[in-house]
């Protein structure tokens, strides 16, 4: 089998084209599906194992970050970018990512550097996708299914119908009769949403990368271009990571303590308008939030936290008092004051590398994370292009 050494990156001729940078390189037989984790010593003879079988042709693309961000980028590349091979490296997998804490309620946060028109876009887009998977016989499996109730204000918001109502289904100003429920509460709205369990979503997702032919690697990077010449692209998914990997001092923590209870007789969901005190149904438990500490990167649960966090969802349902198994679960929120989502060329001694940025959900990346991840992917679509793209003979 023929390979191609990745010196000489800027010259390579394949079929008679020659490419712009870090190119595709050559190989002879059909892709390999391997469904096997590799540990994190691997990795220095990936390149053998990875790419031995990969056609002629063939992109190679690494996905840093396996939160719910990192791998539906994945899926998204995989149906989107002709002729790639995708790989999914990071130090931590579900279940120990952020994504695995939230709650996973489809209840968007507004980004402050972000248009209004692209967020809606991208909840839409999320939404939509995550419907059709609640309609489907994946359901279950998936970890997605509809949740209706109340999110409820102790004053009249300024915005009585948010950007978002015409996305959710049914979504109504709540009756006085309903409203009776919480008597501090003097205005509310009642609408129907998704639920989607990172625990069970985030492994359906891997499922479908590894059914196309994708792989996973567990292995910490210190810096992106240690990712160089072995990939060809590589997308940063690396939420709060990316403060050291990207140097972006825009991210910081926002820690969120949750409980998880047990009170199967809980069937709606109520949401204080500020997003602080929370009570989310879900398959196997009810979540019961949160906190929301900026700059806080403390992981270990705090009990007076979680004093007062089962204090406030009492008061908004009084049978709570009844929940029992109760586990505490923390998480720190990837917080930017806008995604980010864009192409970076990186380039050392010579050598260039282009790195798709897509981080900063901050406390709502389940709601958009399939809207931002098909962003994303026609950005590698883009950079797959200019690889692919022959260089002007004026240019050689
Ligand atoms: C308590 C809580 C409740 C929440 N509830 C909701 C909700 O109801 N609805 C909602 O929409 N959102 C919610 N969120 C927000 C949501 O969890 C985040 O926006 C989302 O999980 C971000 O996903 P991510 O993939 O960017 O980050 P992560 O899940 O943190 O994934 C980042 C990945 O990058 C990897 N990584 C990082 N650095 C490196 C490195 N140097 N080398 C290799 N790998 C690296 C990590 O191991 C991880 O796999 C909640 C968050 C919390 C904490």
């Amino acid at each position: 089998m023929e390979r191609k050494t990745r010196g000489n990156v800027l010259n390579q001729v394949t079929n008679g084209k020659q490419f712009r940078f870090p190119s595709v390189s050559q190989g002879t037989r059909p892709a390999r599906h391997c469904k096997t984790s590799f540990g994190a010593r691997d990795f220095g003879g990936f390149q053998d194992c990875f790419f031995r079988d990969r056609p002629m042709d063939t992109a190679r693309i690494a996905v840093v970050g396996a939160g719910v961000v990192g791998l539906s980028t994945a899926v998204c590349i995989s149906k989107l970018v002709p002729q790639c091979s995708v790989t999914i490296i990071s130090d931590k997998f579900t279940p120990d990512t952020t994504s695995d804490v939230a709650a996973g309620m489809l209840i968007p946060h507004t980004y402050p550097d972000t248009p209004i028109h692209t967020q809606k876009q991208w909840f839409r887009e999320t939404f939509n996708h995550l419907f059709a998977i609640a309609n489907s016989a994946e359901a279950g499996d998936a970890g997605v299914h509809l949740v209706s109730g109340w999110q409820i204000f102790q004053s009249t918001p300024t915005e009585e119908v948010p950007f978002w109502a015409d996305v959710v289904l049914g979504f109504r100003r709540m009756t006085e009769a309903e409203l009776k429920k919480f008597p501090q509460y003097v205005f509310g709205q009642a609408f129907t949403t998704l639920k989607c369990e990172c625990p069970a979503y985030l492994p359906w997702l891997e499922k479908r990368i590894k059914g196309s032919g994708g792989w996973t690697l567990t292995r910490r990077i210190d810096d992106l271009w240690e990712l160089h010449p072995s990939f060809d692209i590589v997308v940063n998914c690396s939420g709060l990571g990316s403060r050291q990997l990207a140097g972006d001092s825009k991210i910081f923590p926002v820690r969120g303590q949750v409980l998880q209870v047990q009170a199967p007789w809980v069937e709606h969901f109520i949401r204080d308008g500020s997003g602080l005190t929370y009570i989310y149904p879900g398959m196997s438990h009810v979540t019961l939030g949160g906190t929301r500490q900026k700059g806080d990167w403390n992981l270990s649960p705090d009990a007076e936290n979680s004093r007062e966090i089962l204090s406030r969802c009492c008061a908004l349902e009084p049978s709570l008092h009844g929940a029992c198994n109760i586990r505490e679960k923390v998480g720190l929120r990837p917080y930017r004051p806008g995604v980010r989502l864009q192409t970076e060329l990186l380039a050392r001694d010579g050598q260039r590398m282009p790195v798709v940025h897509h981080y900063g959900h901050g406390s709502g990346g389940i709601s958009v994370h399939w809207g931002t991840a098909l962003e994303a992917a026609r950005l590698v679509s883009e950079c797959v292009r200019a690889l692919r793209t022959p260089i002007p003979k004026s240019k050689l």
